[in-house]
């Protein structure tokens, strides 16, 4: 969950019926600067579809273009993509002709300038949005005019959202937010189920993960990448959080 309290003076709140002017495209002369010097936080759903953009498996693209962090105090780690050692820290896909991986490029790069963070109340997630006017973006002297309801429509961030939001419920569970810190065991979970898809995978249908057996239907289920993700989140909190199901239900 991203907290919108105090930001900071290139960033401003926006409603999400609410006007803006920007447009990209490769005739303005900033093309490709935001794919430069920047830290890109991957989310499940991200690598689901850098899968499907560069054709390499989870597991080479974790090994080839994914860096993992974890905080001291954080209970799960962050995965970012690499960035290209060029004196511009330039990302990974980038190239003269722009992104090599539009089609499914990150949801952070399909919302840009806009960014999206949610706020849990009693009755769910409620959505917020801010926009970011940077100095070398020249997007904003463009004349398309959008909302953030719009422009999330017309980017094809709805079903990345959904899922970011249901990971966030594991990384915002109460568990979490009242110090539980899962297990080593718990964490290696998270990458493999989460980020490394084709080896969960593997794995489920060859019945070699630890109490976790699928009937016939299930496995079939499983030829889909999206229902593999949603079992995977699923998983996450049977498993990590099982312990906190009676005392701290959701
Ligand atoms: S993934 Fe594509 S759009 Fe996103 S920063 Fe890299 S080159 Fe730019
Ligand atoms: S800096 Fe702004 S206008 Fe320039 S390429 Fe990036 S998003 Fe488009």
């Amino acid at each position: 969950m991203t907290d919108v309290g105090v930001l900071p003076e290139h960033i401003s709140r926006i409603d999400g019926d609410e006007s803006f002017t920007f447009a990209c495209h490769p005739k303005v002369k900033c093309f490709t600067e935001c794919c430069r010097l920047l830290e890109l936080a991957l989310t499940p759903y991200d690598v689901l579809r850098l899968r499907k953009g560069t054709g390499l498996t989870s597991e080479d693209l974790l090994a080839k273009y994914i860096i993992t962090e974890q905080e001291p105090g954080e209970a799960f780690p962050r995965l970012y993509l690499t960035m290209v050692d060029d004196g511009r820290a330039s990302c990974v896909f980038v190239g003269e002709d722009g992104c090599s991986i539009y089609a499914h490029r990150p949801g952070a790069c399909r919302a840009y300038p806009l960014g999206r963070a949610v706020t849990r109340t009693d009755l769910g997630f409620e959505e917020h949005f801010v926009i970011l006017q940077e100095n070398h973006c020249q997007g904003f002297l463009e004349a398309a005019t959008h909302t953030p309801r719009r422009y999330t429509h017309d980017q094809e961030l709805t079903l990345y959202n959904q899922f970011n939001d249901a990971v966030l419920e594991i990384l915002q569970h109460d568990a979490i937010r009242n110090g539980f810190i899962p297990s080593h065991k718990d964490v290696a979970l998270f990458i493999l189920a989460l980020y490394n898809l084709d080896t969960f995978r593997r794995l489920l249908l060859e019945d070699q993960l630890e109490r976790i057996i699928l009937n016939k239907e299930e496995k079939e289920q499983l030829t889909d990448d999206e229902n593999v993700l949603k079992f995977a989140i699923a998983l996450l909190h049977r498993t990590v959080f099982a312990q906190f199901f009676c005392s701290m239900p959701k």
